[in-house]
């Protein structure tokens, strides 16, 4: 009887998973890191960096060049944080506080992501921060896409250098083409996905939540989910 219940169960769970394998979608995504779709790591460029250490990627990068956006730039942000974080943040592009700086998120919604960093328990100091492009776009604009291909390597290198447990990506941009998947934000976000071998976690933007500060809720349930599958504990009170 113990067997027919076992071969029942086991049945189920091979549906679900059948199931699971023929959407295409993420709106329906389970929020088990270890069952969900893949990203390529990606991106359309070939280049591969050699480097494995930070200081040899940075080295490697230089006085960068590589595209267009160095024309407008004061700094190259390249990247801050614990070489060995369990969880690396990435957001788009420096803005012009981080283009001034050379320091990713420190402009206003830095300080709110420093908020909701040290509301999971955590300092700065622990996690990883970054940008999918190291130089800031004119205007704000959303990078183009001959600026990714020429900067995600580099990206893509610090990722397999921090070996990150936990990516959690902010906002729509740098979510969609983290993911490459033109998925709303609004149906990403709190799903898990995969770049390579990573579980990544979508969520808003800081700078959304200075404007939509009730948005604040959904995105510390996201970051609640971070903690619960890195087997941390959930602090009390989160929100900023
Ligand atoms: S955005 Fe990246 S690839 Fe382009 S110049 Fe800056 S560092 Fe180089």
């Amino acid at each position: 009887m113990q067997r027919s219940e076992d071969l029942h169960e086991l049945v189920r769970q091979l549906r679900a998973e059948l199931a699971w394998a023929r959407r295409t979608g993420l709106e329906d995504a389970p929020m088990e890191a270890n069952d969900v779709p893949v990203s390529a790591p990606s991106s359309s460029s070939a280049v591969k960096i050699a480097a494995r250490g930070l200081p040899e990627i940075q080295t490697e990068l230089g006085d960068c060049r590589r595209c267009k956006l160095a024309e407008g730039r004061t700094n190259i942000v390249f990247g801050v944080g614990n070489p060995n974080a369990e969880i690396m943040f990435i957001g788009e592009g420096p803005g012009a506080d981080e283009d001034q700086m050379g320091e990713p998120f420190v402009g206003k919604s830095g300080q709110l992501l420093t908020k909701i960093i040290e509301g999971m328990g955590l300092q700065r100091s622990d996690v990883y921060i970054a940008n999918v492009v190291k130089c800031r776009p004119p205007n704000n604009r959303d990078p183009e896409p001959d600026e990714v291909e020429a900067c995600e390597p580099f990206l893509r290198a610090q990722i397999e250098s921090i070996r990150p447990k936990v990516i959690v990506t902010l906002g729509k941009w740098a979510s969609q083409t983290i993911l490459q998947d033109s998925t709303p934000i609004t149906r990403m976000r709190g799903n898990w996905s995969r770049y390579g071998d990573t579980p990544v976690m979508p969520t808003y933007h800081p700078a959304y939540l200075l404007h939509n500060p009730a948005e604040k809720r959904p995105v510390w349930e996201d970051m609640k989910a971070v903690l619960a599958f890195l087997g941390r504990s959930v602090p009390q009170r989160g929100q900023s």
